[in-house]
């Protein structure tokens, strides 16, 4: 059969209309209207939707002054309508009166003489229907006027279809965008409030619910705990009133057990007639429906969001339920980084408090043994100072009677006067030594400056020690770089002092027949002078403790463990330094310089 080239042009109107429009009311009154331009004897073109229950609902029509939205098809009453749908193609009545399919009561009302029903279908499943008939005289479709208008029909199909995907396409992104929009809040919210309240208000939107509660599952108890709740219907105080009257745990709910094992997101759309949810909670609350979605972070369950529909069933999409998980998903990890935070933010400040307070007391502590210290350096030297006076009053008495002033004496009491007088001499040096080291350590001692020849100190140190050195066999070699006539201002005493003190040790722990050299150089305004000996040295664990206090390495009796400590602080206060090398078994050497020319 040939079309027309009126039809041609009707149908290439239609195109161009159609691919123009993007709303659905629209191209689908652009459909009847040329299908009513079509077929001119008609007396009504009518749209019916499909319904979710099955039913086809009055949508778009044309002619007949008929409100074409009151009309409802039902397939169950109409054999005509449900051939259509089982054929999935047109049909078409020409004499209502011998074919008797159609619904009688529609029949009467509409006065139908003659019928044609084409099934718009979209996607291999029937999306609306399409009536043209006439009201009591019968329209004689030519088969022309059937041809056209089954090519409007397809054209319409393709219309619908691509409204739907853009529809679907329009619907993603809105949903991708949102997702991407709560993310990105999501990341920037530090506080757990924050978090909340960037989470209600995204899931709101994703849901579509008001209604939303946060539950914290307790691992221990295996209990489900009211955290925080956004909605209209109940308050929190409310909420967690009933909570505690119905105490969920996952052993009375088995919905909530399976969540939170399954690490998985459920729906139910009606909760009495699902034995899992526990159903007394549910009355409570008035819940009719529910989503529920567990909050996974660091890979375990740490809680469940529930939205649940009060009052009223709710029938949930697929696509809803996997975007409210996505939203709970970005939400876990934040709110349990900032809980996290939140809790190492208070633990921290609260050590720091106590770190203040334990501050506070050490500093009280560090009081009280300045003054302790004090209190005992000064009880030194007033012991050491008070001890001086009659020691040397005994050293005096000692001497008189060792010259024979008072008497000739016989050779043992010569010799037990010598013992005498030696041990007096090393009292009174100890007594020294812990007078000048209390008044160190009191800060008041002081250095007495002059000008001395260099040369002539180390001699006098030499010649102090040499009974010594001859009475343990010792070789005593002193090799001197310091020019003569050297003179250099220093604490001479002192100086004294510092080399008797190394020269002693190493006379002191250098076995018989050893050698002990005294080295001295002058050199770019620094004199160095060393002391060395081939003696039994410093064990290498000891070396460290030397220049400590009352520190002695080799367990002798002599001594007070001072010398080294004392010699240090004289050397530092001249502002020089002193260090030694030493070897066990095989002898020491301490050095020590000074800066000359400074005061
Ligand atoms: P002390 O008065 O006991 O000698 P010092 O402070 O002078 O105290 O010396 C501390 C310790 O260092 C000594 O007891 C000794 O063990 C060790 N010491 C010092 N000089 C020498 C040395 N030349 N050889 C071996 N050990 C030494």
């Amino acid at each position: 059969m040939v079309m027309e080239l009126m039809s041609f042009q009707k149908l290439f109107q239609m195109t161009k209309v159609i691919n123009s429009q993007f709303e659905l009311s629209e191209i689908l009154q652009v459909f009847v209207d040329a299908i009513a331009g079509e077929i001119t004897q008609a007396d009504l073109v009518g749209f019916f939707l499909k319904q979710p229950d099955g039913t086809f609902k009055g949508y778009k029509g044309n002619k007949l002054p008929v409100d074409i939205t009151e009309l409802l098809i039902d397939p169950k009453e109409d054999e005509f309508v449900r051939d259509i749908l089982r054929n999935q193609s047109s049909d078409y009545i020409s004499d209502t009166s011998i074919d008797l399919r159609l619904d009688q009561s529609k029949r009467q009302l509409l006065k139908i003489k003659s019928i044609l029903g084409i099934p718009v279908i979209v996607d291999n499943e029937v999306f609306g229907l399409v009536f043209v008939h006439d009201f009591g005289k019968p329209m004689n479709i030519t088969p022309e006027q059937m041809e056209v208008t089954e090519a409007f029909v397809n054209m319409a199909s393709v219309a619908i279809r691509n409204i739907r995907m853009f529809e679907q396409r329009q619907l993603l992104m809105e949903k991708q965008q949102l997702l991407l929009d709560a993310t990105k809040a999501l990341s920037e919210s530090l506080s757990v409030k924050d978090v909340l309240n960037t989470f209600f208000y995204y899931m709101r939107k994703a849901s579509g619910s008001k209604d939303i509660g946060i539950h914290l599952y307790n691992e221990k108890e295996h209990t489900i705990e009211p955290y925080q709740l956004s909605s209209e219907n109940v308050t929190m105080d409310e909420w967690k009133v009933k909570h505690r009257e119905v105490k969920l745990t996952i052993e009375n709910d088995r919905l909530l057990y399976e969540v939170i094992t399954e690490k998985k997101a459920a729906a139910i759309e009606d909760v009495y007639a699902d034995p899992r949810p526990n159903h007394k909670a549910f009355v409570s609350f008035d819940i009719k429906s529910i989503m529920v979605f567990p909050l996974v972070a660091k890979g375990s369950v740490y809680g469940v969001v529930a939205i649940p529909s009060i009052g009223k069933q709710r029938k949930y999409e697929a696509s809803i339920l996997e975007f409210c998980q996505s939203i709970s998903d970005a939400t876990a990890t934040a709110l349990s980084n900032a809980q996290h935070t939140e809790t190492l933010d208070h633990s921290v400040h609260e050590r720091s408090i106590e770190l203040q307070q334990a501050n506070f007391k050490l500093e009280g502590l560090v009081r009280e043994l300045e003054h302790l210290n004090e209190l005992k350096s000064d009880f030194i030297a007033t012991l050491s100072h008070e001890l001086r006076t009659p020691i040397t009053a005994v050293k005096g008495s000692v001497d008189i009677l060792g010259k024979g002033i008072l008497g000739d004496l016989n050779d043992s009491q010569k010799d037990l006067l010598d013992i005498a007088a030696k041990s007096i001499d090393r009292l009174l040096d100890q007594v020294n030594e812990l007078l000048d080291f209390a008044k160190m350590e009191n800060g008041k001692f002081e250095l007495l400056y002059t000008e001395a020849d260099f040369n002539e100190i180390v001699k006098e140190s030499v010649h102090i020690v040499q009974s010594l050195i001859n009475k343990k066999k010792l070789i005593l070699v002193v090799e001197t770089e310091v020019d003569k006539d050297t003179v250099v201002r220093v604490d001479k005493q002192r100086i004294l002092q510092i080399l008797l003190n190394l020269l002693s040790n190493a006379i002191k722990f250098t076995p018989p027949l050893g050698v002990i050299t005294i080295k001295t150089k002058f050199e770019d305004s620094l004199l160095t002078v060393e002391v060395q000996d081939n003696g039994i040295g410093i064990p290498f664990e000891k070396q460290k403790n030397i220049f400590t206090k009352f520190y002695q390495a080799n367990n002798q009796i002599n001594g007070t463990g001072l010398g080294l400590a004392i010699s240090k602080q004289l050397i530092e206060l001249h502002g020089g330094r002193i260090w030694f090398e030493s070897s066990e078994g095989q002898g020491s050497a301490f050095k020590f310089t000074l800066p000359i020319g400074k005061e």
